[in-house]
């Protein structure tokens, strides 16, 4: 395939493809259609399949698969069902604070259970007003003895409503020094005081539900904490460093889907006695879009290759993400064109879903905004 850099993608892309046939495309707009709900079976068949822990190290039960090899199954797997990608992205933004940032304990105790399914877990940063600005953080952490007590809330958190793990940014509050720090602490979710429940009306992304968290005195012990006290915002970003990769991957996917099925419908449309794909109006359009898609994925894989060399990539992870997902936004608003009709009705084609499940990877993980202030800080640093 013109567009793999190493030979290791396409057997990932013919493995996921294989995948998708037989599990994803069978049941995926039944997912996005019904009322949302975690899809628990679904996920373990992820897991199965190793899509979940794909990039986990192998020594606590991952797959151990490089950056590229991780966001050519994110591209692969969205390409064919952008919420089945979601999906298999969560646990791994998730988990990567402890398998980075961890003890030797807590990798043995904790990743192994989220590479193969047995734990659910979440990234659990954002705030009401913690958003852009995720420094701000409410949420609060006390010393009680030899554990922590915990109050606050966390809005929008993927898979948040079902996870049983959650890596949790909040401040520590230094009592002697008068002063608190953002720091990471491990939950186990079945701690009294951790409540949660399902996001309603979300616009795409259906199958991958989002949650509320409230937390009213929950007790996590001092063991629990990732890395040192105040380390917590560190973490945070270097993980979204990585995981944006992966968003522009998702998007890269999308943009692929939105162009193939663009072409498809442009060779069987017949208008004015022809395929509307011998006029220029659309022949145009089918360009733009795939020049504009090959070079989202070119940055994306550039991004990834980087990371896999040990180099630092926060401005090349924004690039990748800002563009690949504004590239996105472009193809399915062309493809809704290119289908009209057909595209705007769900029953048709799958534009309608594509369009929804696309906008919010200019939203999460950071706004585009933000990634925007993040390639122009390391500039102008
Ligand atoms: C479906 C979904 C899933 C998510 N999953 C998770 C998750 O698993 N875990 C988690 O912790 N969070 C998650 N989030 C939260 C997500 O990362 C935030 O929504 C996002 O960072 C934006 O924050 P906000 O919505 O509060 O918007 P705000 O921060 O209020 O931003 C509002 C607007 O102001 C702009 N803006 C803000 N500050 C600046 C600035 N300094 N310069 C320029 N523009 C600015 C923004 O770009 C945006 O346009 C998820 C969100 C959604 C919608």
């Amino acid at each position: 395939m013109a567009y793999n850099l190493d030979e290791k993608q396409q057997p990932i892309r013919d493995q996921i493809k294989k995948f998708a046939e037989k599990e994803v495309l069978p049941v995926c707009m039944e997912l996005d259609r019904r009322k949302e709900s975690f899809p628990s079976e679904y996920y373990q068949k992820l897991a199965k399949a190793g899509y979940v822990g794909f990039a986990m190290p192998k020594e606590y039960g991952g797959g151990g698969h490089d950056n590229l090899e991780y966001i050519t199954m994110m591209e692969e797997l969205t390409y064919w069902d952008a919420p089945t990608g979601l999906m298999a992205a969560i646990p791994q933004l998730a988990t990567f604070p402890i398998f980075a940032y961890g003890t030797e304990e807590q990798k043995k105790k904790y990743v192994p259970k989220c590479a193969s399914g047995e734990l659910i877990p979440s990234f659990v940063l954002t705030e009401r007003n913690a958003g852009s600005d995720a420094s701000n953080q409410s949420t609060v952490a006390v010393i009680e003895g030899d554990h922590f007590v915990i109050n606050g809330e966390k809005i929008f958190i993927m898979h948040g409503d079902v996870c049983t793990l959650g890596v949790l940014f909040c401040k520590i509050a230094d009592k002697e020094e008068n002063r608190t720090r953002i720091s990471s602490i491990i939950i186990e979710t079945d701690t009294p005081g951790w409540k949660a429940r399902t996001l309603e009306h979300k616009m795409g992304m259906r199958a991958a539900t989002t949650g509320l968290i409230t937390l009213e005195n929950v007790k996590a012990p001092l063991e629990n904490q990732l890395g040192e006290t105040g380390r917590g915002f560190i973490i945070a970003m270097n993980t979204l460093d990585g995981a944006r990769i992966g968003v522009a991957a998702q998007a890269v996917g999308i943009a692929q889907r939105a162009l193939d099925e663009s072409i498809k419908y442009a060779k069987s449309r017949i208008a004015f006695g022809a395929p509307i794909a011998k006029l220029q109006a659309i022949q145009w359009m089918i360009a733009d879009m795939a020049t504009r898609t090959e070079a989202a994925r070119l940055m994306a894989y550039k991004a990834a290759s980087e990371q896999d060399k040990g180099n630092r990539v926060s401005m090349e992870a924004a690039q990748a993400k800002m563009y690949a997902t504004e590239v996105a936004n472009f193809c399915v608003d062309k493809a809704m064109q290119i289908h009209s009709g057909y595209g705007y009705i769900g029953e048709f084609s799958i534009i309608e879903k594509l369009y929804r499940d696309q906008r919010v990877t200019e939203i999460y993980e950071g706004t585009n905004e933000i990634q925007r202030l993040v390639i122009a800080n390391s500039l102008l640093r």
